[in-house]
């Protein structure tokens, strides 16, 4: 059986981590995934609290397997999630989008393993700094918030993995064995995973958004708004209008108020193509087909231990 710094910390088979995706992870998705070895992860950004206190229990009701919380640290209400998260014993966090200072003692004390998302080896060191158990460092390939410096995963991961001493899980642009193990020999120690599961069928993302994804082709997203919160999109009426916006120089104002509230909700759960914002990453060039997340999970794993035991891969 496989084993390394992850899978010991997680208590799961496979170091495969779903990404807690706004909009897309629910309780269904999370479950799929802890059943089928990986780590599945609530997105609860786009959750509000009964709702992520009702997802918890369906979580506890699916699987008798770890699963996950990711919180972005922007949050509104973060502070009715952490004590959700406390009161439940929910036992992996992954803290997002802020400084991972402010809550990573409090979990810990209440025994969760805390796991926060970089997008630099500056804030890797910081997370570390702060008590985390692992980093997720998280490439320009990457949909959703993403960092600003565009740092890719092939470079970003050496250079994590030599400045931090916890385990580094990979992130961005990974979809299948081969990507994995790319960051594997990179010296990471586990993967997440994110556009991948949105085409899936557990996914709660709308229909419209997940052919959407599977009709990508390479050069179809963008890492955009930068002045508010970088995010990898897919290009769309909605982008043009950005990309339009930017040709007249607005303001940080005025893009705040272009992008308005709740976009991605009308993008990714509403399936309004056209108006809403569509966080993928740039993997979705090279995905073509909805599956079950756990065959997901399957073919990532079985994939990676064969090219892993190819003679010319270094073990
Ligand atoms: P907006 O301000 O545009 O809209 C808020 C959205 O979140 C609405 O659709 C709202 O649903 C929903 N929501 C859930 N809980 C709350 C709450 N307590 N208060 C207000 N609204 C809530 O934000 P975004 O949609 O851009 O982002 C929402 C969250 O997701 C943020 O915390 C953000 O940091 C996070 N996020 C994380 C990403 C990642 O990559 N990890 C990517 C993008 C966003 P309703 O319409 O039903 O009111």
């Amino acid at each position: 059986m496989y084993s390394n710094s992850i899978t010991q910390l997680l208590g799961i088979p496979y170091p495969i981590i779903q990404a807690g995706m706004i909009w897309a992870s629910g309780w269904e998705l999370a479950t799929a995934v802890s059943n089928a070895g990986g780590l599945g992860v609530l997105g609860s950004g786009s959750m509000y609290p009964q709702e992520l206190q009702e997802q918890i229990t369906k979580c506890k009701q699916a699987t008798v397997n770890p699963f996950g919380v990711n919180v972005p640290l922007l949050y509104p209400n973060i502070e009715e999630h952490i004590t959700t998260i406390i009161k439940e014993q929910v036992p992996i966090v992954i803290t997002s989008a802020g400084n991972p200072k402010l809550y990573t003692q409090r979990l810990i004390d209440a025994g969760c393993i805390v796991i926060h998302v970089v997008s630099s080896t500056k804030y890797a060191s910081k997370a570390q700094e702060a008590g985390c158990h692992a980093i997720i460092a998280e490439g320009f390939e990457a949909g959703g918030h993403n960092g600003r410096d565009e740092t890719t995963t092939l470079c970003l991961i050496p250079n994590v993995v030599q400045h931090v001493s916890i385990p580094v899980i990979a992130a961005g642009g990974i979809y299948n064995g081969a990507t994995m193990l790319a960051t594997m020999v990179l010296g990471a120690s586990g993967v997440q995973v994110g556009s991948r599961f949105v085409a899936s069928y557990e996914a709660s993302s709308h229909l419209n958004f997940k052919q959407a994804v599977i009709a990508a082709s390479e050069g179809d997203t963008i890492l955009t708004l930068k002045e508010l919160t970088p995010v990898r999109l897919l290009k769309n009426e909605f982008y043009n209008t950005i990309h339009e916006a930017y040709n007249r120089h607005a303001t940080q104002a005025q893009l705040a108020l272009l992008l308005g509230r709740g976009r991605a909700k009308q993008g990714m759960y509403q399936g309004n193509l056209q108006e809403g914002e569509l966080e993928i990453g740039q993997a979705s060039a090279m995905i073509h087909d909805l599956k079950p997340a756990a065959l997901i999970v399957k073919e990532i794993w079985e994939s990676f231990e064969a090219l892993a035991s190819k003679p010319y891969i270094q073990q």
